[in-house]
């Protein structure tokens, strides 16, 4: 007999069954159970069965579910008469929650086929897939404990629900157009239009009208991307003039927009169905859905709906999250009202939402822009075990993080604002979490930046608490994902971090280990006047910092005389100015310099703008500007100087940001380099906000890999602040147990 144990993504996602089915097909006996502990088998039979079984299981799981590990013990035979699916052990344990998953082939195939019994039935569903973290109310994960409790199976769905060999066995959100959830199409006052749906919603699309969409987790807006007039208009009313917009289609018509490897192909497949940011090809959609662009976010349709909403007619569609700027995205229709023509939606509730996940693929790796539907709350397994611990996050990319023994579970994406709707998301999620997977923190951690809104909160807990240097947790963040013991260089290159000093961080180069940091090097100070009103606009940075550089200002054309003289006063009088070595705002101050951004309309806008203004994939043979680092600050004055230089003398746009790119590259690895002296340490980690940057993180690591660095990026999490409180938690965690 064999006694094996599972452990991984292996629960909510048809494993009891596909076990079942197998070890009924090679005549074996025994159970299969869910515990605390994971999955537990206990499988009797011919030698061959039992060499068989554990041949195919590994291979043969159905798509959702991850294997991370698997142990097994032969020991006497029991006299088992039959394999069956023994009730979970839970008792005492943690369920696991599996991420929404997006629709399977095979429901896909039974939706389009004329005599199924759920054909064109947008919420088909089994035990591979469908809606699952959006639906749950409480645990353990049973269908009278999510949002399906008030849908009674009919007996069709019954008897696929209770038929163990059945694709369907205990698929809690099982429906069909009997029994289950139906669509309505709203008016903008929230009355229904009376006619079919679909058929109604595409008409309205090619009309170029904007809908509301409710999807699995949350609202997408939804008009035509071929369609300059409903772009304009979605684009009005959502105050969103600049940021690219996400495009939905089917497989077969991806390779109309966008440039894909078979591993994107793979990644857009997959149960969490991302958006992923590609190479975008020279574009028969609207300029509008992606302005001075090269790239494009797409994603597949994920929901059964989606597939009914792409037709040979309409084959891109924007679907932008369903919100207003700043808040979260939307459960019902109406926190949508004013921003729709029309409102598709049903009648099953969203219990928890979360945001599209997006990744960028570039520079031969997946960049996490934001982890949130498909991936939570799929816990991060960590090396050492953890107290109870909540970490708060930052404010920028609202994530927090819970955790309990080895595992780490960060929320949803909340928001990038701090509004009401916002706090009352985070309380939510919050309690949830602590709920589901049965954490009573014991500690708290959070930034030391004092206003933030998730610093009141963490205070609010009464806890123990640990203020964490911003850049600090953004390291420990990949050190946590790497399991990395030792101390290491860190690369911080970050917006906006609080310092120790009360200065604003971001270009850092530390020694971090797993609960300290020395700080190394960092980029000089240099005044933000304003301070985050600044980041709106570059040119002010930009004249700050060739003013204290005294250095001439007479580039900076888009201040009038009157503004730079405000702003000389302003930085002379140090009024509300902050001192910042952020790599983020150099990018700022060169793209306004280079006129490739002056009014940041979005998070990133003009660094993003300044990495697309290189037009190359390979900025590594270019000649740095010249720069000195003294005292072990990295001084911008000789850069600066000579960028003006060649503006000057009418150098091209992309050659003068390609050589910037490849000084920031130049001067990373001259700190490196001594810093390896200094310490004799090798290992490096990347992390912060301009490691989105797929020409300088791609660059830093080609340059440190050749001088015998050996280089960690965050690859499950983002480099940015949805990864802060995985590091706050780590380094709170370290120092409470020290
Ligand atoms: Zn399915
Ligand atoms: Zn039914
Ligand atoms: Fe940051």
């Amino acid at each position: 007999m064999l006694r094996i144990k599972i452990n991984g993504i292996v629960q909510g996602v048809g494993f009891r069954p596909f076990i079942y089915n197998l070890a009924k097909s090679l005549d074996l006996r025994g159970f299969i159970l869910n515990s605390s502990e994971g999955v537990l088998i206990e499988v009797c039979g011919s030698a061959s069965g039992l060499s068989a079984f554990l041949h195919r299981l590994p291979r043969e799981v159905p798509p959702a579910a991850v294997i991370e590990s698997l142990t097994y013990e032969d020991l006497p035979d029991k006299p088992y008469r039959d394999f069956e699916i023994r009730p979970s052990l839970s008792a005492e344990g943690i369920t696991s929650i599996s991420p929404d998953l997006a629709v399977c082939p095979d429901c896909i195939t039974e939706m389009f086929d004329p005599d199924d019994h759920r054909y064109l039935y947008p919420f088909i569903n089994c035990t591979n897939c469908g809606p699952r973290f959006s639906i749950i109310e409480s645990v353990p994960y049973d269908r009278p404990a999510t949002s399906m409790h008030s849908f009674p199976l009919c007996s069709y769905c019954a008897a696929e629900y209770s038929a163990p060999a059945n694709r369907r066995f205990h698929a809690q959100p099982v429906a069909c157009p009997e029994c289950g959830p139906r669509l309505t199409l709203l008016d903008k006052n929230f009355i229904p239009v009376n006619a079919e749906p679909i058929a109604e919603t595409h008409r309205l699309l090619k009309e170029n009208k904007i809908l509301g969409i409710k999807g699995i987790s949350g609202f997408h807006l939804a008009c035509l991307a071929f369609s300059d007039l409903a772009i304009a208009e979605l684009r009005r009313r959502k105050h969103r003039p600049d940021k690219p917009f996400a495009v939905m289609c089917r497989e077969e018509d991806l390779n109309d927009i966008v440039i894909y490897s078979a591993e994107d192909l793979q990644l857009l497949r997959s149960p969490a169905a991302p958006i992923l940011i590609l190479p975008a090809k020279n574009n028969i959609l609207s300029s509008l859905t992606a302005p001075d662009n090269p790239t494009l976010g797409v994603f597949l349709p994920y929901a059964p709906l989606h597939y009914l909403l792409l037709t040979d007619d309409i084959r891109f569609l924007i679907m932008t999250s369903g919100n207003y700027t700043d808040e979260p995205v939307a459960r019902e229709e109406r926190e949508l009202e004013g921003l729709c023509d029309f409102y598709l939606t049903h009648n099953r509730p969203i219990v928890n939402r979360s945001d599209d996940s997006v990744i960028r693929s570039a520079a031969g790796t997946n960049i996490f822009i934001r982890r949130s539907r498909g991936y939570v709350p799929h816990p991060l397994k960590v090396a050492g075990k953890l107290v109870p611990t909540f970490a708060a996050g930052a404010s920028m990319k609202l994530t927090f993080a819970l955790a309990q023994n080895y595992s780490v579970y960060l929320s949803p994406y909340i928001s990038n604002g701090e509004t009401k709707a916002v706090t009352e998301f985070y309380r939510e999620i919050y309690e949830r979490y602590c709920q589901w997977f049965k954490i009573s923190p014991e500690l708290a951690a959070c930034d030391l930046q004092p206003d933030f809104f998730t610093t009141h909160f963490a205070e609010s807990l009464s806890l123990p608490l640990m203020r964490i240097q911003h850049h600090q947790a953004h390291l420990a963040a990949v050190i946590a994902e790497h399991n990395i013991s030792e101390p290491v260089l860190g690369i911080a290159y970050d917006g906006t971090g609080y310092g120790t000093d009360a200065a604003i961080w971001g270009g850092e180069i530390m020694l971090a280990d797993k609960g300290d940091f020395q700080r190394l090097f960092h980029l000089q100070y240099l005044p933000l006047p304003g301070g985050d009103a600044a980041i709106r606009h570059p040119d002010r940075i930009a004249f700050a910092y060739l003013k204290t550089l005294n250095l001439d200002t007479d580039l900076v054309t888009t201040l009038s005389p009157y503004e730079k003289q405000i702003l000389e006063k302003q930085i002379d009088r140090k009024l509300n100015t902050f001192p910042t070595s952020s790599l983020g705002r150099l990018f700022d101050c060169i793209s306004a310099l280079l006129g490739v951004c002056y009014n940041v309309t979005f998070e990133g806008q003009s660094a993003m703008a300044l990495e697309y203004a290189c037009r190359t994939d390979d900025i590594t043979h270019f000649k740095p500007y010249s720069f000195s680092i003294s005292n072990d600050i990295i001084e911008l004055k000789p850069l600066l100087t000579e960028i003006l230089q060649d503006i000057s003398s009418g150098k091209d746009v992309s050659f003068i940001a390609s050589r910037f790119h490849r000084t920031v590259l130049e001067f990373t690895l001259q700190a490196l380099i001594s810093a390896r002296h200094r310490t004799g340490i090798l290992k490096v980690v990347l992390a912060g906000g301009v490691m989105q940057n797929a020409l300088l993180l791609s660059g830093i690591r080609q340059l440190l890999r050749k001088n015998n660095f050996t280089v960690y990026l965050a690859e499950k999490i983002p480099p940015n602040d949805g990864s802060i409180a995985l590091g706050q938690l780590m380094i709170a965690n370290y120092r409470y147990k020290g």
